[in-house]
């Protein structure tokens, strides 16, 4: 029964592995969309109408937020590489729970086993009780 629970956490694992090197390339960050006005002197954006849209990517590098300018043509790959970049947190996340999880079962099956050895290893034979005395 444990074993068959080990082997399934450890297909789980593995499934996770796998879909972590399919993701393909990835990017940290937060993708924010915002507005500028551009040079150009008679577009309406002057008078602060229809301001042109431009992608950027945020992340926080030790306490200060970075911005990546993202230029136009690369917006839906770079969204795409965010994407994985979130996946594979998740991904890593639930291998990490897994495998805490393996952890934690021989941990258990350990102590039982270490037991066990104990009471072996002991000459007090008071230790283990005669069929009579149960
Ligand atoms: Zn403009």
């Amino acid at each position: 029964m444990e074993l068959r629970t080990e082997k399934r956490i450890q297909g789980s694992i593995e499934l996770r592995i796998r879909k972590l090197g399919e993701l393909g390339p990835m990017l940290q960050g937060t993708p924010v969309r915002k507005y500028r006005k551009c040079a150009t002197p008679d577009c309406p954006c002057k008078q602060g109408k229809k301001l042109h849209p431009f992608l950027v990517v945020s992340t926080k590098v030790a306490r200060k937020t970075q911005t990546l300018y993202v230029p136009v043509a690369m917006e839906e790959t770079v969204l795409a590489w965010v994407k994985n970049y979130q996946r594979a947190k998740t991904l890593l996340g639930e291998i990490s729970g897994l495998c805490e999880q393996l952890v934690r079962m021989h941990s258990g099956r350990a102590r039982v086993a270490s037991q066990r050895e104990l009471l072996l290893e002991s000459n007090a034979p008071q230790t283990f009780p005669e069929p009579s005395s149960i």
